[in-house]
């Protein structure tokens, strides 16, 4: 197996096991660092459409479930989206959309998941399932909210996605950081078996992202920001107890925001945090 990114065969297997899936191992490139999966063609898009992503959840608790995350995102672009065509690739439950249509002159959803359909109906979004069916268009802003560590060819439908950004316009992409203080400094055991997933092929970092991001035409990286989605309380609880949900049980009394923005500085100066944002433009 070699490197998607670089090409070298130069890898290791990292700790940790993939959570549903024990044929698979997850090695990390000695040369540029990119983390993946042993094998990256294990999965299809019917399993996207037939809403393996979440699992059991109706709509209304799947939004519950990325109502903080939504909010944080609408409040990243929100000077960006306004009176703006955009288009979110990978929308899930479409909450972030539910906001930016608030602004936006137009939005878009590209999303597999067949149960959302109705719903993003009846609140009058715009639903596609693949970026070729959004034909002879221009948009301003395509954000990407944890969707590029699912995509086997993430160069191939990165070049799509440009391809529909106007000159100017923003890309917007949010994934979770293969260098995760839980991961690499902690070295949480529970955690490792945890995090690693049969969908998430590829783990990405701010390094391995910019590497990606070279080998799409036409795009220029603005910045790579790390952001840290869940607070100290959470660290502590897999410490002690194995286990997630630490913010939910003792958040309450230990996640001050200014221990939240100092604790997220200090990850992001290392960068581990659990999550990287890249912004880039259509040059
Ligand atoms: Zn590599």
């Amino acid at each position: 197996m070699t490197c998607y990114l670089c090409g070298s065969s130069d890898y290791k297997v990292r700790d940790g096991k993939v959570r549903d899936n024990d044929t698979l191992d997850v090695l990390e490139c000695n040369n540029c660092g990119l983390v993946f999966l042993s094998n990256l063609g294990h999965i299809d898009e019917s399993y996207y459409e037939d809403s393996s992503m979440s699992e059991g959840l109706d709509v209304k608790e799947w939004l519950n479930e990325t109502c903080v995350d939504d909010e944080r995102r609408f409040e990243f672009v929100k000077e960006m989206i306004i009176n703006k065509d955009i288009i979110d690739f990978g929308s899930g439950a479409g909450g972030f959309l539910l906001k930016a249509k608030e602004v936006a002159k137009s939005v878009t959803a590209i999303e597999l998941d067949n149960k959302i359909a109705e719903h993003y109906k009846q609140n009058n979004i715009l639903r596609v399932t693949e970026i070729n069916s959004l034909e002879n268009e221009r948009y301003d802003v395509i954000t990407a909210f944890h969707v590029l560590e699912h995509l086997s060819e993430p160069i191939e439908i990165l070049k799509l996605l440009v391809f529909k950004l106007k000159k100017g316009g923003k890309l917007i992409v949010e994934v979770p950081n293969s260098e995760d203080a839980l991961l690499t400094i902690y070295k949480n055991e529970a955690f490792s078996n945890f995090t690693y997933w049969s969908p998430h092929l590829f783990f990405y970092n701010s390094k391995t992202l910019q590497l990606l991001f070279k080998k799409v035409d036409g795009v220029e990286m603005e910045f790579v920001k790390h952001i840290q989605r869940y607070p100290l309380s959470n660290h502590l609880h897999w410490l002690s107890n194995n286990k997630p949900g630490g913010h939910q049980k003792w958040g309450s009394f230990i996640d001050s925001p200014e221990l939240k923005k100092a604790y997220e500085a200090q990850l992001s100066s290392i960068g581990a945090t659990d999550t990287v944002v890249a912004q880039l433009i259509k040059r």
